[in-house]
């Protein structure tokens, strides 16, 4: 984590030096070319990641959901959105994020437009916890992925769909829309990439789907599922272009 913070610091102390100055080799950030600042600047603007408008009240809209990464196959995930040029929203567990080197992924997933969310610190069932251990979990995750990238989360999804009023009045003070979802592939439990994209291709248009990034099969399953779902005329969408606007704080949302 210091490394990681010292690396920001970096970061942002060149983009405010004046132009002239060089920094010395050692401190030059090896991993931030001017492309992917430029990127993360986008992504802090106001309004992100609402930086595309998609009416789907007249479009058939899908939106893809992908849980509990960033892990080993999320990079591979990642490749297959950009090269088909599809967004979709991660929903990331805390603890997945602090062992994202570097927070790679996880910027990665920012920068290339995805939505990201908010998926707990340790995904425990958070409807059996007291509040102090709710509100931790929501903020722990929050705090670390705005100190990666800028960006500060707007939707979450409780583990299991493990909530209750005492859930829903936390995300309110955090900030945070309840995103649950309307088709469940059940990719955790049958890992057959034919299976998932199956389940995955029933999707109706206003359809929030549940996936998981962190098994292999689900990613092997992604082309299929995005052919499936193209050939039938869908448009990818993040949750928030979903409902056209960042869903509501304290609100539960599970399809359009
Ligand atoms: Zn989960």
């Amino acid at each position: 984590m210091a490394l990681l913070a010292l690396a920001l610091c970096v970061t942002y102390s060149v983009a405010t030096r004046p132009r002239s100055w060089t920094p010395p080799a050692p401190l030059r950030p090896a991993v931030v070319s001017p492309e992917a600042l430029a990127k993360r600047l986008v992504s802090m603007q106001a309004g992100w990641p609402r930086s595309r408008r998609f009416d789907c009240t007249k479009l058939k809209c899908v939106a893809l959901t992908f849980d509990d990464g960033p892990g080993e196959y999320t990079g591979r995930l990642l490749d297959l959105l950009r090269a088909h040029g599809v967004r979709a929203t991660f929903f990331v567990v805390g603890q997945m994020v602090a062992a994202d080197k570097d927070g790679r992924l996880t910027r990665r997933i920012v920068e290339e437009g995805h939505e990201i969310g908010n998926h707990s610190w340790s995904h425990p069932a958070l409807a059996g916890l007291p509040r102090e251990q709710i509100e931790r979990q929501l903020k722990r995750t929050d705090d670390l992925v705005e100190h990666l990238t800028g960006v500060r989360m707007r939707v979450m999804r409780p583990p299991y769909g493990s909530t209750n009023d005492r859930v829903v009045a936390e995300l309110r003070r955090e900030g945070l829309a309840e995103i649950l979802w309307s088709v469940d592939t059940l990719d955790w439990l049958n890992r057959v990439p034919s299976v998932v994209a199956k389940r995955a291709g029933a999707a109706k248009p206003g359809s929030i789907v549940l996936l998981h990034d962190i098994h292999r099969s689900t990613v092997e399953a992604v082309p299929a599922i995005l052919a499936t779902l193209e050939k039938k005329g869908y448009t990818f969408v993040t949750v928030s272009e979903l409902y056209g606007r960042t869903p509501a704080a304290g609100r539960s949302y599970s399809e359009r």
